[in-house]
């Protein structure tokens, strides 16, 4: 089967020469693993940092190695108790067309329930990351006026319709494209919208949300985190989620420069690492899970077919080139 290796790590913004595709042996299953065929992966923001030899939440991808992250697929194989063939499972080891996993690293999912893409986006991680920032970080409370930058993107778009599901006043989003914006307002219930690239974020923000925001929630730093700090109000919230304006900066970024207002205004900023918020999965997937029965809540995917596209699925996200999840998908 073929899998994605890092063969050199990017410096600033990542370049198709720093993967390559390569052939790798199939073998049986060893005893206590299964063997998976891979129908969906996941390529996601936060493989940037993973790229880079820092010590981070996440070890770094080893050069020459398979990379690695969120897969759905199919057992082909099993050598374990408990997972059968024929078994749909999420797992880790994506970036590959076969994955070798051990049975206690798998969670079985339904195709029956939702499409298999979805428990890599909106049921799965990205999906939890939008629940938990909002409600446990970010201690949404009804009536808040909430922001989200990276509105359109897996997060970003969960956050926006989370908010307005839950009784937010007032739900403004930023993406970089009209037609992005356009989906926020018209398929999303977003109360208003802006595309960061047609002008200075805090003006823009400023007339979306006269009245300023309670919460804001951080997809993007820099210029966005700036221009909220800007529009909160006193006792405001800020889930830093991601700061994806800086994954490719070679230097470090300046901070907000109006970062003194925290103290008058006694805002709260707090960082957040999904991986903290396991314990709110039964409950976001319930709740999620009926919103999206009831058409209430959705969600887009865009799905980047065959392996061998893996790599510019992954470019392409760090260039906006996605609405909703990214997914590389294997048919
Ligand atoms: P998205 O689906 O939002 O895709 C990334 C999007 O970022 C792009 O589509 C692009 O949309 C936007 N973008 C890229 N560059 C910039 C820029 N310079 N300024 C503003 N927007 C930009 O990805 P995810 O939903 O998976 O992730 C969203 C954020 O959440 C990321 O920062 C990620 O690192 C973070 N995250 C954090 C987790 C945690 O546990 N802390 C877990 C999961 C995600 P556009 O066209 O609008 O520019």
């Amino acid at each position: 089967g073929r899998e994605w290796h890092l063969v050199a790590r990017p410096q600033g913004w990542p370049t198709a020469d720093d993967f390559a595709l390569r052939e790798a042996p199939v073998s049986a299953p060893a005893d206590g693993t299964v063997l998976v065929r891979n129908l969906h992966f996941s390529v996601d923001p936060y493989m940037r940092g993973r790229m880079n030899d820092v010590k981070s939440y996440t070890p770094p991808f080893q050069l020459d190695r398979p990379m690695e992250g969120g897969a759905v697929g199919e057992v082909v194989a099993s050598a374990a108790e408990g997972v059968a063939v024929g078994d749909h499972v999420l797992h880790g080891l994506g970036w590959r067309e076969y994955a070798e996993v051990d049975a206690s690293a798998v969670v079985k999912v339904d195709p029956a329930v939702a499409p298999l893409s979805a428990y890599l986006g909106v049921l799965g991680m990205t999906g939890l990351t939008a629940y938990a920032g909002l409600l446990e970080v970010a201690s949404f409370q009804p009536g808040d006026a909430v922001f989200v930058s990276g509105a359109a993107g897996a997060v970003g778009s969960q956050v926006g319709q989370i908010a307005r599901l839950k009784g937010a006043s007032r739900v403004i989003g930023s993406a970089g494209s009209d037609e992005k914006v356009r989906l926020l307002v018209e398929e999303y219930g977003f109360d208003a919208a802006f595309n960061y690239k047609n002008g200075p974020v805090a003006e823009q923000l400023r007339e979306a949300a006269p009245d300023g925001i309670d919460v804001y929630f951080d997809n993007v730093g820099g210029e966005h985190l700036e221009a909220a700090i800007s529009s909160l109000k006193v006792r405001g919230r800020v889930a830093i989620c991601g700061m994806i304006a800086q994954y490719n900066a070679t230097e470090p970024t300046p901070g907000p420069r109006n970062l003194a207002l925290v103290i008058g205004k006694r805002l709260r900023l707090q960082g957040m690492l999904v991986g903290d918020h396991a314990a709110l999965q039964p409950q976001f997937v319930e709740e999620v899970g009926g919103w999206l029965a009831s058409g209430e809540l959705k969600y887009a995917e865009t799905a980047v077919e065959g392996i061998e596209n893996g790599a510019d699925a992954f470019l392409g996200l760090l260039r906006g080139e996605n609405t909703g999840k990214m997914i590389v998908s294997l048919g």
